[in-house]
């Protein structure tokens, strides 16, 4: 789903016109050039979550990728426009506790009636 390979190659040439061309690479055409305004670079107050994405020149496919404080730092400094994503602060709060259960999750289903089919996929998913 989220392919981890190297998304970015960091190379940042300065053209002779002065337009920065950003190379990045898509996970269908490999390499491609990119201008600034290409780019979308969200950063997040998660840093976890920073991203940024273009639409691929060659086969038009939307790519997003991660964007570690190094990408974010290069991209910047080829011209990409920064937006920032703000998480409000009850997001970022902490959940004590296990996460759910299967059995927890069985049991809810049981307890919704007409949903034994639910059940039923989730028994099955347990035993495969
Ligand atoms: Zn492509």
């Amino acid at each position: 789903m989220h392919p981890r390979r190297p998304p970015f190659r960091g190379v940042l040439n300065a053209e002779e016109d002065l337009m920065t061309t950003i190379k990045a690479s898509c996970p269908i055409c490999g390499d491609v050039s990119l201008t600034p305004p290409q780019v979308r670079l969200v950063v997040c107050t998660r840093p976890e979550w920073s991203y940024y994405a273009f639409g691929c020149p060659t086969c038009q496919d939307e790519v997003s990728k991660d964007a570690d404080e190094e990408i974010v730092a290069l991209l910047v400094s080829g011209g990409v426009e920064l937006e920032h994503w703000v998480i409000p602060a009850e997001a970022m709060e902490e959940h004590n506790g296990e996460p759910i259960t299967y059995d927890e999750l069985l049991d809810f289903a049981l307890l919704l009636e007409d949903q034994d089919l639910l059940a039923q996929q989730l028994r099955s998913l347990n035993h495969r």
